[in-house]
């Protein structure tokens, strides 16, 4: 975490040549794992051309900071295969990009670190790796996936559905991890909470098997619409984002710093997490839509 909110990745944004070095990063520790690849040509990093042009609303957002061209993204794909019902997969995800470094003549801090927003995800996916790689193989897949350029537009997650590496009918849960690097003083010490908590069975049932999982305190700001998840949702799979982010004024400032981070909140927090996904991994429940709650049936704007 330390390395990917480090001045020296200049803010990671979205598809320069820091987030490819994150995406590089991040496939150099799924590869150490043994994990399989993922990503494009028997490698664990997917490249992605942007649309060109950009649309206005995204263009809108890159006219704040540094004026590079931007003509492709790129994720860090890796797979644990199950041992026993491998076309059954659960996906774990994060974003590796944040917002860069701010325009030339900008006075102060000029790099967006994004240490809560969201190399903390994207430490929650490696360490998720880490610790589910060691030990007896799951009985379901595993695909860790961190994707590029988030905060323009989803770009590298809709690489990832277009070029998925298990077809998307074969995944049964994902959950994306985005800001859980502080606790959200609005949910009790050491929680997570979920987003579209009440759409689904599977935040209660991980919550049963000892998640620190609580239904997401913060609905009018339409997290679950919010985050990567919901391209997913959208095609109809069980997709939440797991957070603490408790609306603080760092979000989206070059204030977002490692030294904000509370690892303590953090690393329990994580930890919540592990033996309730490898529940979920190794079980044969499987998470389903509560009535009328199915983004891909429903307007989301309906609940
Ligand atoms: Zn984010």
């Amino acid at each position: 975490m330390n390395f990917l909110a480090s001045d020296e990745l200049h803010g990671r944004g979205s598809a320069t040549r820091d987030e490819h070095i994150a995406a590089l990063f991040a496939a150099a520790q799924f590869q150490s794992l043994g994990l399989e690849p993922g990503g494009d040509n028997g490698g664990f990093v997917q490249k992605a051309a942007l649309p060109n042009p950009l649309p206005d609303r995204l263009r809108q957002r890159l006219s704040q900071f540094e004026d590079t061209p931007r003509t492709e993204t790129w994720n860090a794909v890796a797979v644990l295969r199950g041992s026993t019902r491998p076309d059954e997969v659960i996906l774990l995800t994060a974003h590796l990009d944040h917002l860069g470094v701010a325009a030339p003549g900008t006075s102060g801090d000029t790099i967006y670190n994004g240490a809560d927003d969201d190399a903390s995800g994207t430490t929650a996916v490696l360490t998720f790796a880490h610790l589910l790689s060691r030990g007896p193989r799951p009985k379901r897949t595993i695909v860790f996936a961190l994707f590029g350029s988030e905060e323009i537009g989803g770009y590298g997650n809709r690489a990832f559905l277009d070029h998925p590496p298990v077809p998307l009918s074969e995944i049964i849960a994902n959950l994306e991890f985005e800001m859980i690097g502080r606790p959200d003083s609005a949910v009790p010490a050491g929680t997570l909470w979920l987003t579209g908590f009440t759409r689904s069975n599977l935040g209660p049932e991980l919550a049963k098997h000892g998640a620190h999982l609580v239904n997401d305190p913060h609905p009018k700001e339409l997290f679950f619409q919010r985050s990567d998840n919901y391209a997913l949702a959208r095609q109809g799979i069980i997709a939440h984002t797991v957070s603490s982010f408790g609306l603080h004024h760092d979000y989206h400032q070059p204030s977002d710093e490692v030294g904000t981070i509370d690892f303590k909140h953090m690393t329990k927090a994580i930890a919540s997490m592990t033996a309730p996904i490898r529940w979920l991994s190794d079980s044969g429940f499987k998470p389903q839509w509560n009535p009328g709650s199915n983004p891909k049936t429903s307007s989301p704007e309906a609940k």
